[in-house]
């Protein structure tokens, strides 16, 4: 849904903005890689608007330590509750709460989606041993991760959610893109691509896709596709027989090659 942003010193909304992302974190340089590219055009153009706080900024530590020993022993640092929930508070920022954490819920392109969709999301960036369960639970955090490994912190699992969920917002991604034309989100992996030059070194690109018949292309592109996710991601072959597409007389022939 767009939501109006006004400029400090006028009234009137200047720009609309279709999300915004608020991130809590100990290490805000690390996001300057999302002002570049695609993100860094949907940032400039107001598509989505990306707040970053330095949680550090807000501990009443005298040695500015925003970590601890966690109670009960054991290794490593635990952040502490109060600076982030000041630094929430005093940045003013809301939406739903998202940890990142290796002990949350997968991340998966469903998600990105249903996320994409809401005007606001906090993201929470651990680090050390974790974040103290008391901030989790009066934030009312919602646990994400995005694999079963752990990294040092979790401003690179938060970009990998920020850009995934920002290809599902409207205007992202140039205008011929579509999400749904991609790999997973189509139901198949993606066939391959080829640009120029037409003859690499004796390697010669797939004759069809010279030939400008498109309905051909496209059959050989759909059985592509279909092979490569037979081969690579037996699991989601089988989902997408299961879920009984749409086929032509043409593509049910060679689908009943692959069974
Ligand atoms: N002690 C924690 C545990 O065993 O669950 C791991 C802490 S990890 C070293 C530090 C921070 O990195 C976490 O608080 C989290 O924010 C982030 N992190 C690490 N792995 C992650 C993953 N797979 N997905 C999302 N965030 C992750």
């Amino acid at each position: 849904m767009k939501r109006p942003v006004r400029s400090e010193s006028s009234s009137y909304p200047v720009f609309w903005t279709d999300m915004k992302i608020n991130i809590l974190t100990i290490f805000p340089d690390m996001f300057a890689p999302l002002r570049m590219s695609m993100l860094g055009r949907a940032i400039d153009n107001g598509i989505i608007e990306l707040n970053v706080t330095d949680i550090r900024d807000y501990t009443t530590d005298r040695h500015n330590r925003v970590d601890d020993t966690p109670y009960g022993g054991g290794a490593g640092m635990v952040m502490q509750v109060q600076p982030i929930l000041d630094a929430f508070e005093a940045s003013g920022f809301g939406g739903d709460v998202i940890y990142m954490s290796p002990r949350g819920d997968m991340l998966s392109g469903d998600m990105a989606k249903e996320l994409s969709e809401k005007d606001e999301i906090t993201i929470l960036c651990g680090h050390y041993e974790g974040v103290d369960q008391r901030a989790l639970d009066r934030l009312g955090a919602r646990e994400i991760s995005i694999g079963d490994y752990v990294l040092t912190g979790g401003e690179l699992p938060a970009m990998v959610l920020i850009d995934t969920m920002a290809r599902f917002i409207d205007g992202v991604l140039a205008g011929d893109e579509s999400v749904s034309d991609e790999s997973i989100y189509s139901g198949l992996l993606e066939y391959p691509q080829y640009s120029k030059p037409r003859e690499y070194d004796g390697d010669e690109v797939p004759e069809i896709l010279l030939s400008g018949n498109h309905g051909e292309i496209d059959l050989w592109r759909w059985e592509q596709s279909l092979s490569l996710t037979r081969e690579r991601r037996p699991d989601l072959f089988e989902a997408y027989v299961k879920s009984e597409p749409a086929l032509t007389k043409k593509q049910k022939a060679i689908l009943a090659k692959y069974m």
